[in-house]
């Protein structure tokens, strides 16, 4: 099968989990990016599947073959750091050829490879700068060329565009997807980044406390989150404790929300809704009853904070859309189903 399997890999150091027990399947020239807070695992996971680390149990699968005890420089990996590692003392184009001058390549093969890489990341003619004359965008870009130099199978980047003033890496984040495209590489990216994830990724790994939490396309994470730890991470939302009625529908605030339904058995959970999906209107009726706390008008957007029943719930609009409410008017919330996530854990 082409592409990478991790098949529950896991990593130990000493008592301490470090990666628990992750299955996952990154189909061949897609674009994953592995999320999560500081200390969740994505490092250790994308050294595993580098070679730069070993899974205390569990195998790595690449292309159908077992990788897990292949030494790194046989798995055919192009790879960049924070660091970025280049030499210092070495021109760009030397920087870019070093993979294929230490297997020997003729001089004017590597010319014409460094040749097609400097268009491929916008830097033509750039081959005999000094690499510590150029600016952090172009070295990134470098190391980028450098890591793609010789085709590798995986792309594996960690935090690469983490050293980056906010402008230019929001820039580099397309570049970088669109040169992924182009190439059809397999590329995987550990990110702390939401924003960055959402931009690059075909899939969005979410990892909290050494587990995969969820794996699916940056929309499906945002919408459709698996649990109340991606809810609550990816984006902003409100979570509202909902209690079945005697029919299993879910009430929030003893209004029922019609069309949503816990499962039989479940007398309570957390439905997630998030800032944009919350609409306001007239109180009463079949309405969740609310007032109006405080009102953060942003130019774009605005904001409305609500306290219902000593729970406060944000609601989000655009200007154009904005209800006409004031600060400490009594308003009616309304959910509608296909907003409300339920999460059972
Ligand atoms: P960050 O975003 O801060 O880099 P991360 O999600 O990449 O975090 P990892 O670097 O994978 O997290 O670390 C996961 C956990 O494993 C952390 O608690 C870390 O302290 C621990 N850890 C990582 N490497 C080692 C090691 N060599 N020995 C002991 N513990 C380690």
């Amino acid at each position: 099968m082409s592409g990478l399997t991790l098949n529950n890999v896991t990593k130990q150091f000493g008592a301490f989990t470090a990666v628990d027990n992750v299955q996952l399947n990154v189909p061949h020239g897609t674009f994953v990016c592995l999320l999560g807070p500081s200390g969740c695992g994505k490092t250790t996971l994308l050294r595993m599947i580098a070679g730069l680390d070993v899974p205390t149990s569990g195998a790595i699968v690449l292309d159908g073959n077992d990788i897990t005890a292949v030494p790194t420089h046989k798995r055919d990996l192009g790879m960049v750091f924070q660091s970025l590692a280049l030499f210092p003392h070495l021109t760009v184009g030397e920087n870019i050829a070093y993979p294929l001058r230490i297997r020997g390549t003729a001089k004017e093969d590597q010319r014409k490879r460094v040749d097609e890489l400097l268009s491929l990341i916008h830097l033509p003619g750039y081959a005999d700068r000094p690499v510590n004359k150029l600016s952090g965008g172009q070295r990134q870009r470098v190391a980028i060329a450098r890591a793609l130099t010789i085709s590798p199978k995986l792309f594996l980047l960690d935090e690469p565009l983490s050293a980056l003033d906010a402008k230019l890496r929001e820039a580099m984040q397309v570049e970088l997807r669109q040169l992924q495209q182009t190439l059809g590489i397999t590329t995987i990216v550990v990110t702390h980044d939401q924003r960055e994830a959402m931009t690059m990724a075909d899939t969005v790994v979410v990892m909290n406390s050494g587990e995969l939490r969820q794996a699916a396309s940056p929309i499906e994470i945002y919408r459709r989150p698996a649990d109340r730890f991606v809810a609550d991470f990816i984006g902003s939302t409100n979570l509202l404790t909902t209690e079945a009625d005697s029919a299993g529908r879910a009430t929030v605030f003893g209004k029922v929300i019609e069309g949503v339904l816990l499962p039989p058995g479940l007398n309570r959970a957390t439905i997630s809704v998030r800032p944009e999906d919350v609409h306001l209107t007239a109180p009463g009726g079949n309405t969740i009853a609310g007032k109006v706390t405080f009102i953060r008008d942003l130019g774009g957007t605005i904001e409305t904070f609500l306290d219902l029943s000593g729970t406060q719930v944000v609601a989000v609009s655009t200007p154009r859309e904005r209800p006409a409410v004031t600060v400490g008017q009594e308003v009616g919330v309304k959910l509608s189903p296909d907003v409300c996530v339920v999460l059972l854990k």
